[in-house]
């Protein structure tokens, strides 16, 4: 099956929800970033969230962009999503261990820290929107709560998991973004709530088999749901060899010539997918020359 969301509105339009599969996309990042467990499950969580929020984006060439950076052992981590829920991402520190919260529970809180998250959306205009706030758990779906509240004035329910298997491949990875519109009535606020906190872990539903239709049904089953869209989600860099080249012209004449007399060669890394980008001597020459 491939990874997919779905976009529904309940309770007569004041309620919108989103639930998402990602495993594929999980594992992608995985085996291209070699992360340990405990970051497998922080950054899948992260690509999760930002899929779905991506698809919040109205305008088709908007970005939306999760940092977040803590004090623990995994330092930080960036994704990136655009509307089409084409996903990126990456941690700082791919191999980190810590112990788990219990048995058979990764500690993403631990692994993250105490720090911030900040959500910067690049809508096309001068300055793109930045809100930032503290981390208030480190377990991620909670932090974006908090942030949909305290930045987006949006009351949200977030769920987000990562199931990892025996041989640390992600077995499972999904989650769901659920939010009271301005005009929701008290008494659809109370209910929902009332629902969602008999709602189990998003990481039990996924361990059930849960589809995103089987998760939003069994939360907003008696809201009059109705599912509007369905779209895939794919881990994706869009890096390539031509915009590594317009980086290294944007160095600058004289930098570029140090490089080519002193190191005779660059290489150039691409955070999100771990592509390697090699240039020769020659290369570099070619490329001064077309900078001038
Ligand atoms: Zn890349």
């Amino acid at each position: 099956m491939n990874d997919y969301i779905i976009r529904a509105t309940a309770g007569n339009g004041a309620i919108r929800a989103f639930a998402a599969t990602t495993k594929n996309t999980v594992e992608k990042a995985r085996s291209l970033h070699n992360t340990s467990p405990v970051a497998t499950a922080a950054l899948g969580r992260l690509l999760t969230a930002a899929a779905m929020m991506g698809i919040m984006l109205k305008g088709e060439k908007d970005l939306l962009t999760l940092q977040i950076r803590g004090d623990g052992p995994l330092q930080g981590m960036v994704v990136s999503a655009d509307s089409n829920a084409k996903v990126k991402g990456y941690v700082f520190n791919p191999y980190v261990e810590v112990p788990d919260k219990y048995e058979g529970k990764l500690d993403v809180s631990a692994a993250i820290g105490h720090g911030n998250l900040s959500v910067i959306k690049d809508i096309g205009l001068k300055e793109p929107y930045s809100g930032q706030i503290e981390l208030i758990s480190g377990e991620i779906a909670e932090d974006l709560t908090y942030y949909f509240a305290k930045s987006e004035q949006t009351p949200s329910a977030i769920g987000l998991g990562v199931l990892i298997d025996t041989d640390i491949t992600v077995m499972a990875a999904g989650g769901f973004i659920i939010q009271l519109m301005p005009d929701a009535s008290d008494e659809i606020a109370e209910k929902l709530e009332e629902k969602i906190n008999r709602t189990p872990y998003v990481t039990s539903l996924l361990d059930m088999g849960y589809t995103p239709e089987d998760i939003l049904k069994l939360i907003l089953g008696d809201f009059d749901i109705e599912i509007n869209e369905k779209k895939e989600v794919e881990f994706y860099c869009n890096c390539t060899r031509e915009r590594v080249e317009k980086a290294l012209i944007s160095l600058g004449k004289e930098e570029l010539e140090k490089i080519i007399e002193e190191d005779k060669k660059a290489q150039l890394h691409c955070h999100f997918c771990n592509k390697e980008y090699n240039f020769t001597e020659n290369d570099l020459k070619e490329i001064l020359k077309n900078a001038l």
